[in-house]
């Protein structure tokens, strides 16, 4: 093996985007290694990948499945560790380079802030991190050095849209909105959708959480607070529009009026390999993008009357402090009691607007504020669902 291959830990290595990491991984062995692993509970891929890669280290958060792992992986050089502390503590290895946030919701947090103290470079995927915390995050990693390279696919385009305009001022940057399977639909259209429908996103597959998120438009709620947070902006510099095809991934306009895209097929091999092999770029067998496959790009208004939680997150990024935390959590769980089937559609927006009035409000929240803050809305919000009638929304 050569000195200069980036060993590379993959928080979440058996979601949606951790996949996709595995298979650029997979397609420069000369570059990357995968040096850690890590899954909430899929023990049969995790074992499966490992088999593959052979990672040094794979972590099965949930503890039940540790001697599963353990017995598949005898033999093998690849040690294997259990629960969300080993995670913390993995990610300081002095082996690994790159540290990919590719888990789920606010469990991101505590892993990214010790990659960060260890001088880890992030490539990050869980957006929820920046939600929660973006301050002390950008804080953190400024303090120690390091880069935070977006994999979210607006927030590469616009990183790649800046390259090079270090010394230049951002007017605003415009965030693309695919508008996900309910674009152009009513309120009354929308109040009986099931889980079945909403998790049909017409351009991308992802996990379950973020599919919903793309439905409800939380999931570019999320992604106006992330992206305030990476490039430094206010909420006023932040637009969003949606453009149905997805090509455009996102734009950035200067003060001179000039608007720069970064455009392809969606695709988010491009971005995860953008971010991994940064700051060069590498040559792939990606399919190529056809203008005459698209001859017509669109563009139109986010209907945020409708799809109220875009509205929501923009209102937690100007009231700042903890309420985009409370968002997060509250979205979280109504996600969660959706998918389940334990509340409708238009209900996701009322248990968050109910969050945002109840939970205590902090202006200068610390890191113990952020985790207290989750916890109480956590709670709240699950207690609002308990007292929502019941109703069979996967029968309809
Ligand atoms: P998936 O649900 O497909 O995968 C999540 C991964 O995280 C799995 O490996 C899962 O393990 C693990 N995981 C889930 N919960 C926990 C937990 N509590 N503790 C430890 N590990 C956990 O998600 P995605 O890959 O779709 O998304 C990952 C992140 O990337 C999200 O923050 C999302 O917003 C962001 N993102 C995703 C995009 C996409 O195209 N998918 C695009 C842009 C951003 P297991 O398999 O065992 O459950
Ligand atoms: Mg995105």
């Amino acid at each position: 093996m050569s000195n200069d291959i980036k060993n590379i830990a993959i928080l979440g290595s058996t979601g949606s985007i951790g996949t996709q990491a595995l298979e650029v991984i997979g397609e420069n062995p000369s570059l990357f290694k995968a040096y850690v692993l890590t899954a909430h509970s899929n023990a049969h891929l995790l074992i499966i990948q490992a088999l593959q890669f052979n990672p040094a280290y794979v972590v099965i958060c949930d503890e039940s499945k540790y001697p599963e792992v353990k017995q598949a992986l005898a033999g093998t050089a690849t040690k294997v560790l259990s629960g969300i502390n080993s995670i913390i503590e993995i990610v300081t290895h002095p082996e690994i380079e790159v540290v990919l946030t590719a888990m789920v919701g606010f469990a991101g947090l505590e892993p990214t802030i010790a990659a960060i103290k260890a001088g880890k470079n992030i490539a990050l995927a869980n957006k929820e991190t920046l939600v929660v915390a973006g301050g002390l995050i950008t804080e953190l990693a400024k303090q120690h050095g390091v880069k935070i390279l977006p994999v979210d696919s607006e927030h590469s385009a616009i990183y790649q849209c800046l390259a090079g305009e270090e010394d230049n001022t951002i007017e605003k940057i415009i965030l693309t909105a695919s508008g996900g399977p309910f674009r152009g639909k009513t309120s009354d259209y929308l109040v009986n959708v099931t889980r079945e429908h909403a998790l049909k996103h017409p351009n991308w597959v992802m996990g379950a959480k973020i599919t919903i998120d793309s439905a409800t438009l939380m999931n570019k709620g999320l992604e106006v607070i992330e992206a305030k947070w990476l490039f430094d902006l206010e909420a006023e510099q932040i637009e969003v529009i949606v453009h149905p095809q997805s090509i455009i991934h996102s734009m950035v306009q200067f003060e001179d009026g000039s608007l720069k895209a970064q455009m392809g097929l969606p695709d988010m091999k491009l971005p995860i390999q953008y971010a991994l092999a940064h700051p060069g770029r590498l040559k792939n067998n990606f399919k190529r993008f056809d203008f005459m496959d698209y001859p017509n790009l669109t563009f139109e208004k986010a209907d945020i009357k409708t799809f109220k939680n875009l509205g929501l997150a923009f209102e937690a990024l100007n009231k700042g402090g903890n309420m985009p935390c409370i968002v997060n959590a509250a979205n979280e769980v109504a996600v969660a009691g959706f998918l389940n089937n334990e509340l409708g559609f238009m209900a996701m927006s009322d248990i968050i607007e109910s969050s945002m009035q109840s939970i205590k409000y902090q202006t200068q929240p610390t890191l113990d504020d952020y985790l207290n803050t989750d916890k109480e809305t956590r709670i709240f919000a699950q207690n609002l669902i308990k007292q929502m009638p019941v109703k069979a929304y996967n029968l309809i």
